[in-house]
């Protein structure tokens, strides 16, 4: 159901009444946490049927209208994106990647029977609310602005198809790190649960997915880890993702391994940037299956020097220890992060903060 505007949208600004006193938002700028505390403004660009996407606005964030009888309450018909704004140190804004985003979002719309946006119009919004609320930005080492688009179903009926009409919407929210514990590397949870099913929605960023997920999720808290890690649907085998990242293995032949694309799993744009910068260090990646037990054997021969775990939210994030229902547990390597991981890790952030060269233009 694709649907392209076919004159660029002008964006209608909207005053705000009563944006946050600059002291309020540098105490929750020193310490702003993940996900709690939002900015000023949102996007919102309308979609109806027939007209496409039209009545784009940066104002004021605040609460929404919906129908209750809206498709996205019943049916789920929503989908989402993650990616982030960073302070350089020379004053500027940077965005990484944010027309991967966009694909990944039209990917997204496609699986969910929603209309798809313009590349160019996602990563306008994005920046216009970037712009709007900059001074938002963290800028202590490893903060950054979160910015959540999002599209969900807002026609009132209640038969099972897809909405007739969609609202597109952009927030912000300061971010610190993603993981509360600050260990040097985080602890999993194998879940008994599934994720995704071939020919399901694995692939797609649709909250439903997420919803899934949260139960196993609590499971793995409850239990004193910091994630859950889904295996495959048929066989309860191969290593898939864990509930917000995609996972590498590294080798003591120097080689990486990570689970490929096969419609079960996010493709992550971390693991895409990291499959790169691996490549071109020399590193030989190979997408491929790796078994629960395999992992388990390698990390007990010492073949497996390390495991890291990957996300726009997380960064890059050693995985130290793996614990299953039966009770059994492995660790990896020394437990912490290991010279690979930390190797990568260096790379990719110099290259989003503006601190290295940037020989793909991925810094918008
Ligand atoms: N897998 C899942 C399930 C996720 O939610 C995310 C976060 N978007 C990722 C992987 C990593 O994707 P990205 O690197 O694009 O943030």
């Amino acid at each position: 159901m694709a649907t392209i505007a076919e004159a660029p949208l002008s964006f209608a600004s909207l005053p705000h009444p009563a944006p946050t006193p600059a002291d309020v938002r540098a105490s929750i700028l020193a310490n702003p946490g993940f996900g709690t505390q939002f900015t000023d403004h949102m996007v919102v660009i309308e979609w109806t049927e027939g007209q496409g996407w039209h009545d784009a606005t940066l104002g004021p964030r605040g609460p929404i209208a919906l129908d209750p009888a809206a498709s996205v309450l019943h049916y789920a018909q929503e989908i989402f994106e993650g990616l982030k704004a960073y302070a350089h140190a020379d004053g500027s804004v940077a965005l990484f990647r944010p027309e991967a985003n966009a694909q990944r979002f039209n990917a997204s719309a496609q699986r969910l029977a929603m209309p798809e946006l313009p590349e160019e119009l996602f990563v306008e919004a994005v920046k216009r609310l970037v712009l709007a609320d900059r001074e938002w930005i963290p800028a202590q080492e490893g903060a950054s602005l979160y910015l959540r688009p999002f599209m969900i179903a807002t026609e009132a009926f209640l038969g099972v198809r897809a909405a007739k009409q969609y609202k597109f919407i952009v927030i912000a929210s300061p971010a610190g790190n993603y993981f509360k514990s600050g260990a040097p590397a985080v602890s999993i949870w194998v879940s008994d649960y599934t994720r995704a099913a071939p020919g399901g929605t694995g692939a797609a960023k649709c909250g439903g997915n997420y919803a899934a997920s949260l139960v196993p999720t609590a499971e793995a808290f409850a239990r004193g880890h910091d994630q859950v890690l889904f295996l495959d649907a048929a066989e309860h085998k191969w290593v898939e993702e864990l509930g917000g990242m995609n996972l590498f293995f590294g080798f003591e032949d120097g080689s990486l391994l990570t689970p490929p694309l096969a419609g079960t799993i996010l493709p992550g744009i971390t693991r895409a940037s990291l499959i790169q910068l691996a490549r071109e260090e020399g590193l030989t990646v190979r997408e491929e299956r790796y078994s629960i037990d395999q992992w388990r054997e390698d990390a007990a021969s010492g073949r497996l020097l390390e495991t890291f775990a990957c996300g726009t939210a997380a960064v890059v994030t050693p995985v130290g220890k793996v614990a299953s229902p039966d009770g059994s547990s492995f660790t990896i390597g020394s437990g912490g992060p290991g010279q690979t991981t930390a190797k990568l890790k260096d790379r990719l952030v110099a290259i989003q903060r503006g601190q290295a060269p940037d020989p793909h233009g991925w810094v918008v």
